[in-house]
């Protein structure tokens, strides 16, 4: 890994951020014919690192397409738990959902993947693949878009200034997307007023690579099945009671998690780290501003209810990747307009499907209405019982609605 130098002072992409979906628009874009350096303020392994911490991921199958036709999914596979089936239920009532991948034709619906493993994992493809220029760690502190190209203002290791120059930026750094305020770009946010707590909790019983999503009085509980006979916990719950479980003893969070997840895994006997983190829905009200591009959370932070995130940013970065490797195949700029609006068209349908979709199961599952919640066991047993309803369920789940982009096919870009 180039650590903390700068190559050349200009580029044709700059990806602000190595996160999660950085890191992988950069291995994407990695067999292209263009000059790409990612600019990211924490090394994979650091502690401090925001995007691989504690938590693990549902990456989706049609992320794994994605993957996989990048030559990635090799370095991953050692890492991910299959999800070879999904329960779906209402604690306390009577409906529940439950998905296969054999009724689809898939080995897996998904796989679980620790954030950790996953950034260690995209930094050694682009590390060995050389051609990329990784600057890390370093610092955007200024971007503006010219007609002509995009300036960048980098602090290095050390403190000292560059400016970089490049025909598009992409900002793929974070929810908080420093470049997104400075661009001074409109943020829609909805506070959900709940936070999510995450651990990794070992049961009794094998998980048998099922996940279980459970929809308490609360807010949805998600345990993943991982590595090791572990799960991957996801509880959303109000911020006072998710801090206070978060900090109780290892006996009393395993008997709360206990009657809130019931016996489907036997006894749960021990739980690992706590992380809290609060929910907002952030959604950028403009995709671009000139050169300058959001990807990923930067212009979309959803509700983990479904596991969307990161899979809607994957598929992000495999849009992305197919305009470009167009553009410079044609000799065009891939920073100019007509491309960027090509790309934002064709994201735009997936963007608001997936922002609905999550919404409305967050709005649906936390309304305390004794109506709404007999129907939502109907509407469990309903995408139980309807294959058309669950196949159209599986597909979005699975990353596989929509328009979809070479990666997302399996097709290698070259
Ligand atoms: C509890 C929880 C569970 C989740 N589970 C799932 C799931 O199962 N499936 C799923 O699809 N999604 C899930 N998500 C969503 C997923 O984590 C996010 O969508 C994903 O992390 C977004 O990645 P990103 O790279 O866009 O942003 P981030 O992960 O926030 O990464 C941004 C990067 O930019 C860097 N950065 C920021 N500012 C600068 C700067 N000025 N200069 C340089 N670098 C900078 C940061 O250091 C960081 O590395 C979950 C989210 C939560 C909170």
């Amino acid at each position: 890994m180039r650590s903390a130098r700068f190559m050349r002072d200009e580029y044709d992409i700059l990806i602000v951020g190595g996160g999660m979906v950085g890191a992988s628009l950069a291995a994407a874009l990695a067999p292209l014919p263009v000059r790409v350096a990612v600019i990211e303020a924490f090394p994979p392994a650091s502690a401090a690192q925001p995007s691989y911490d504690d938590r693990s991921t549902a990456v989706a199958h049609g992320s794994r397409k994605i993957f996989e036709a990048m030559g990635c999914w090799q370095a991953l596979v050692e890492a991910a738990t299959p999800i070879e089936r999904i329960h779906v239920s209402d604690r306390g009532r009577f409906g529940f959902a439950r998905l296969d991948a054999d009724d689809f034709g898939t080995g897996a619906l998904g796989y679980v993947v620790e954030n950790r493993r996953l950034g260690q994992a995209l930094w050694r493809v682009l590390g060995e693949a050389g051609d990329t220029d990784l600057l890390c760690p370093a610092r955007v502190c200024g971007v503006e878009s010219q007609p002509h190209r995009a300036l960048v203002d980098v602090a290095l290791d050390g403190g000292r200034m560059v400016t970089l120059r490049a025909a598009l930026v992409v900002a793929a750094d974070g929810a908080r997307s420093p470049v997104r305020e400075q661009l001074r770009i409109p943020v829609t946010i909805r506070d959900y007023g709940q936070t999510a707590l995450i651990a990794n909790v070992t049961p009794a019983e094998p998980h048998g690579n099922e996940a279980f999503e459970r929809f308490t009085d609360h807010g949805p509980l998600a345990m993943l099945p991982l590595s090791a006979g572990r799960c991957s916990l996801v509880w959303t719950l109000p911020p006072d009671l998710a801090q206070e479980i978060s900090e109780s003893a290892d006996a009393r969070f395993l008997d709360d998690l206990q009657s809130a997840f019931g016996y489907r895994l036997g006894r749960l006997t021990r739980v690992g780290q706590r992380q809290t983190y609060p929910l907002k829905l952030a959604q950028a009200r403009q995709q671009s501003s000139g050169r300058v591009l959001l990807i990923g959370n930067a212009c979309h932070s959803l509700h983990p209810v479904a596991g969307q995130g990161f899979n809607l940013g994957m598929r992000d970065v495999a849009s992305l990747a197919d305009v470009v490797c167009d553009a410079v195949a044609g000799g065009d700029d891939p920073g100019a307009v007509d491309v960027l609006e090509r790309y934002q068209a064709w994201r735009e349908q997936d963007h608001k499907r997936v922002v609905s979709f999550t919404d409305a199961l967050v709005r649906l599952f936390t309304n305390p209405l004794a109506p709404v919640k007999a129907a939502r066991g109907l509407g469990l047993l309903g995408l139980d019982l309807l294959p058309g309803a669950k196949t159209r369920f599986a597909r979005q789940s699975m990353g596989l609605a929509g328009r979809l982009p070479r990666l997302a096919r399996g097709i290698a870009l070259t």
